[in-house]
């Protein structure tokens, strides 16, 4: 599932090939993803518009269009952006293409249809309309600590908390605690200062890790646990089995050894 790492990996691949070119056709092959607008009047009000910039927040991407028009994208489970040229063939799970007057065009595509593409006037009001909060990467280490010592359950449950820090999911956040040495279990309440300055760092060092190698898996470092979670796995730094457990609602993948309890 795409995270905050994959999203801006997504933005940059957005800003790097497809801004400022007139939106000349916005093609819907599957009107599923669409969220509160029909395929007619996406086309409609992108025809014409040029991309300028976009904005990540969290694990969404709002590509500006014009004064008041935002493009919101959501990667759900599987989403992903390509570009290609008109005479290559469209992605076999583009859900929506936009084409540009120099032959290329970009798909969203989406295997599972878990994404959503929308319109929107104002981010700042869809942010605070959804309860967003602030993004991982924007918030500072005090406001980090702040939301850890005003809400209760386990640590894992708050980093991932869509409403309280934006772009961390699942994969991330087992990545972050692994890094931290800490249990995704530890109730927040017990996590003493340094133990959430050390989380803070933790955070910074994987999501921007993430982001400079282009969340490549080949290419992340052999000592993170991504790449050995699930049945079977080991762990990384001292080679035991890895557990598993439910937090959150979620699976968490931890090494009972390296992450202890506090
Ligand atoms: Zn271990």
């Amino acid at each position: 599932m795409p995270e905050l790492p994959e999203v801006e990996t997504f933005k940059r691949y957005l800003d790097s090939t497809s801004l400022h070119q007139r939106i000349t056709g916005v093609e819907v092959h599957d009107a599923y993803v669409l969220q509160g607008v029909s395929a007619g009047e996406l086309a409609r009000r992108l025809k014409g518009q040029r991309f300028e910039n976009s904005h990540r927040h969290g694990k969404h991407l709002f590509v500006r269009a014009d004064d008041e028009l935002w493009l919101r994208l959501h990667f759900g489970m599987t989403g992903s952006l390509q570009h290609f040229k008109r005479d290559e063939e469209a992605p076999a799970h583009a859900r929506v293409v936009f084409a540009f007057p120099n032959n290329s065009r970009l798909a969203f595509e989406d295997q599972r249809k878990f994404g959503e593409v929308g319109l929107l006037r104002d981010v700042d009001e869809f942010l605070r309309k959804r309860g967003i909060g602030p993004d991982a990467l924007d918030i500072n280490v005090l406001q980090f600590k702040t939301i850890f010592r005003t809400h209760r359950g386990a640590v894992k449950a708050i980093l991932f908390n869509q409403q309280l820090i934006a772009g961390i999911g699942n994969l991330y956040a087992d990545e972050i605690l692994f890094r931290a040495r800490m249990h995704p279990g530890t109730e927040a309440a017990r996590l003493r200062d340094n133990d959430l300055t050390r989380l803070f760092r933790a955070t910074r060092y994987v999501l921007e890790k993430a982001i400079a190698l282009k969340t490549d898996f080949d290419r992340l470092p052999k000592s993170w646990l991504l790449l050995h979670r699930g049945k079977r796995g080991r762990c990384p730094r001292c080679g035991r089995a890895l557990k598993s457990a439910t937090i959150g609602g979620r699976t968490s993948w931890f090494c009972a050894h390296c992450q202890k309890r506090i």
